[in-house]
């Protein structure tokens, strides 16, 4: 009698337990499908989408800390979050340049928009190797990525209105607080002497880097990371390297360091020495959470650790 009484007891307390999940996950979903679902590609995007929509809107993001995104192709669950979502953010540019037909074919059933679209192309620096296509990484001025927060911005008020207000606040605080780290982070690459401030690193995404920040830049490949860079790449780089005592050469977290090292052996095969120097961010953020994990601490650290290593 006791046992079975126990039996019923406990049915009920799973039976009641089960019920409240039940409802949980419904109150979830209701939650979820109320919000306009968004996805974006590279973390660096969905970082300022945060700070414009913060838990507004769902946010989907299909490359985390460390992702290539001129390699990314997409896999079958980035295709399923696509597909189930109103608004799709990517950088353009042919950044994401095996994603480029999935988002063409997306384009007349979606709401596909590439951040760099509002970009005068005047201000945009043409690929030196292939001259039909502009450099992507313009996250490095901080003055263009300024176009593509104002783009994320108007894009995410036409199709939240409800939220319109609280949008455009956010953005304008965002992006004061951009404006105020590139005038900070401005005065400490000047603190480097001019002659001593070149930057080497795997690929050309610093660009726009040296053009903000009155720097020179070299690198050992193109740039995507799609083309490989050959021994004469290597023998160049080191020739300059030794010809200017430039003191070190950075690693990016999303490039293998294999190439740098190569640039450091054929330094060293001349009796010298050279530094590499600890990795910058070049295109994604570092972890969530983390302070290199935002746009903001991003560049922040890239200047201190350049700062710290040429000055
Ligand atoms: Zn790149």
């Amino acid at each position: 009698m006791y046992f079975k009484r126990l039996v019923l007891s406990c049915a009920a307390v799973i039976f009641f337990l089960l019920t409240i999940f039940y409802k949980y996950v419904l109150v979830q979903q209701e939650i979820k499908e109320n919000k306009l679902q968004v996805v974006c590609t590279t973390n660096i995007i969905a970082d300022a989408i945060k700070n414009i929509a913060g838990d507004y809107i769902h946010l989907d993001m299909l490359m985390g800390p460390g992702v290539d995104p001129h390699l990314y192709k997409p896999i079958e669950q980035d295709v399923t979050k696509i597909a189930q979502a109103d608004v799709i953010f990517y950088n353009g540019l042919h950044l994401e340049a095996r994603m480029s037909d999935l988002f063409k074919n997306m384009q007349t059933i979606k709401t596909t928009v590439a951040v760099t679209q509002d970009i005068p192309v005047a201000k945009l620096i043409r690929s030196q190797e292939h001259e039909e296509y502009f450099d992507p990484h313009v996250w490095f001025d901080p003055k263009l990525w300024a176009y593509a927060v104002t783009t994320i911005s108007q894009i995410l008020q036409k199709h939240d209105p409800k939220h319109k207000n609280t949008y455009q606040k956010n953005s304008s605080i965002y992006l004061e607080k951009i404006a105020n780290m590139y005038q900070v982070t401005r005065k400490k690459i000047a603190t480097i002497p001019k002659h001593k401030r070149v930057l080497i690193s795997a690929h050309d995404a610093f660009e726009y880097f040296a053009r903000a920040y009155n720097c020179q830049v070299m690198s050992l490949q193109g740039i995507s990371t799609a083309s490989e860079a050959g021994t004469k790449d290597i023998q160049k780089l080191a020739n300059f390297i030794i010809s200017h005592k430039i003191p070190a050469i950075f690693l990016e977290t999303s490039i293998p360091p294999r190439n740098i090292q190569a640039v450091q052996q054929n330094v060293a095969s001349h009796g010298l020495t050279l530094k590499i120097g600890n990795e910058l961010y070049s295109d994604a953020l570092g972890t969530y959470g983390t302070k290199q994990g935002t746009y903001i601490g991003m560049l922040t650290y890239n200047v201190a650790t350049i700062v710290q290593e040429l000055r």
